[in-house]
């Protein structure tokens, strides 16, 4: 039997705030509710004052809402209005949040603005990684345009083992989790920046990871408040960021810097993309986009290059038909330039972790 929002919400008919307040559905508190496979997701209103006291009400609406038949999971999130004070906001980027258990790293894979490649690169990054004889994972965070799935052909739905618990995809060796798994890609395009940082860190925290060395976290692009919140609430050791050689691409690359830089996350270096074309049929060079504007870029900033990956036709038809270049061809000049970016990238995380770590020590 199909789930309805009119189902849904007669199950929240009797779901009531605290201490006397109104039933839920009458509150006016209710954001849109999405249904999508069995999943169920919508949000409750809230000021930043009343998250222990609407805790109850949202476990009680998830319970209501799982309830139902045809439900598998329902999904109810807390969301309260950014703050207009700077002062709340800046304190919260003092705090770091939890690591996930035994998972070693996360990093960022980010850029400035979308296109420029790094859906591919992350997934090539990861794969390179990987080839370093590391245990890999790879998120998909673009929640807007999730590109894993075809990147790496994965089709199917992950598993859910113990209560909400997912078990990722795998791939190339690779442990993978998408959105584009879980849900029709439409129904995300209308979440609120809330519901995306929900999906995203339900997704980081309710997978069976297992044991990983790295998990590659493709963000979505852009440094508006989602990345931004994003890249704050993650436990991230560092970010790359991905851009192309022209002026207007570092110029957004240079704003993905600062934003992890805000939020005091390492810079693990810029990497330019589509940068020299070499004609496959006679050999010619061409900069089409320009070349040489990211390393320009990565010194300005004083933040490590990563390399030049270029614009290559094998990249593009790989990326686009699931069999990433840097698995099909491990031997080849593309594979090692990812494998060189892959290993300043753990040869940086290592070399930080190794430095005497205080706050372990102590504890
Ligand atoms: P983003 O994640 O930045 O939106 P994608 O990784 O999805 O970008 O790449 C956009 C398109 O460009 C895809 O069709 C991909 O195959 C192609 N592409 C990415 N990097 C390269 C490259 N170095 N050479 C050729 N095509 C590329």
């Amino acid at each position: 039997m199909s789930v309805t929002r009119e189902k849904v919400l007669a199950a929240l008919e009797g779901v009531y705030l605290p201490e006397g307040g109104p039933s839920l559905v009458r509150s006016g508190r209710l954001s849109d509710i999405v249904i999508a496979d069995g999943k169920v997701t919508f949000s409750i209103a809230i000021t930043p004052k009343e998250v222990m006291t609407l805790e109850v009400t949202r476990a009680a609406a998830e319970k209501a809402v799982e309830a139902l038949r045809g439900v598998e999971q329902a999904v109810v999130m807390l969301t309260a209005e950014r703050s207009t004070s700077p002062t709340p906001q800046r304190a919260k980027l003092s705090t770091r949040p939890t690591s996930i258990p035994d998972v070693r790293h996360i990093i960022a894979v980010a850029s400035g603005k979308g296109g420029v490649g790094k859906s591919t690169t992350a997934a090539n990054l990861a794969v390179a990684l990987s080839s370093l004889g590391l245990k890999v994972g790879v998120l998909d965070a673009d929640i807007y345009g999730p590109s894993m799935p075809r990147i790496f052909g994965i089709t199917g739905k992950p598993r859910l083992l113990t209560g909400r618990i997912l078990e990722p995809m795998e791939a190339f060796g690779l442990k993978v989790m998408s959105i584009g798994f879980l849900v029709d890609p439409e129904a995300a395009m209308i979440w609120r920046g809330p519901m995306v940082i929900s999906a995203i860190t339900q997704m980081l925290r309710e997978v069976a990871w297992g044991e990983l060395d790295i998990l590659v976290v493709d963000m979505p692009p852009g440094t508006g408040d989602a990345q931004l919140t994003l890249a704050q609430q993650t436990p991230l050791s560092g970010a790359v960021i991905v851009s192309t050689p022209q002026d207007l691409a570092l110029i957004d690359a240079r704003r993905g810097v600062a934003m992890f830089r805000k939020v005091e996350v390492p810079i693990l270096g810029v990497l330019e993309n589509m940068s020299t074309f070499v004609c496959p049929s006679c050999g010619h060079r061409s900069d089409i986009f320009g070349h040489g504007g990211a390393r320009d870029e990565a010194e300005k900033l004083e933040v490590p290059f990563l390399g030049e990956i270029p614009l290559s036709m094998p990249i593009r038809e790989t990326s686009d038909s699931g069999k990433p270049i840097a698995a099909m061809e491990p031997d080849g000049t593309l594979a090692q330039a990812y494998r060189l970016a892959a290993q300043s990238v753990w040869g940086q995380l290592e070399s930080t972790t190794q430095r005497p770590a205080p706050r372990i020590i102590l504890e």
